[in-house]
């Protein structure tokens, strides 16, 4: 494999076995802020619904499909806690991911 555009899925065993079902799922979306991942040019990453770190798995069940800016937003937190930091951080929600 010497194509570049393909390095990162040698070191992510993880993306390669799920992303494709991630992304027909999540109808390309991110699972946050809803942004097409094509459209806007953005590069899905895999989030851990349960954090790793927390116990979390790797299976399918586990994983989101985020951008990297949801991703980063979302740090260590669950899911449900994330929904929780959310509903407190809208604004800056926002405004991290959309822009003013
Ligand atoms: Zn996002």
């Amino acid at each position: 494999m010497t194509d570049k555009g393909t390095d990162h899925f040698i070191h992510n065993p993880l993306r390669r076995k799920y992303m494709d079902r991630l992304l027909a799922v999540q109808d390309g979306r991110c699972f946050w802020c809803e942004r097409n991942f094509k459209q806007h040019d953005l590069y899905p990453q895999i989030d851990h619904r349960r954090p790793r770190r927390r116990g979390g798995s790797n299976r399918y069940e586990n994983l989101r499909a985020l951008c990297k800016t949801c991703n980063s937003q979302k740090q260590s937190r669950t899911e449900a806690e994330h929904i929780m930091w959310m509903s407190r951080n809208t604004e800056k929600f926002y405004r991290v991911v959309f822009g003013d």
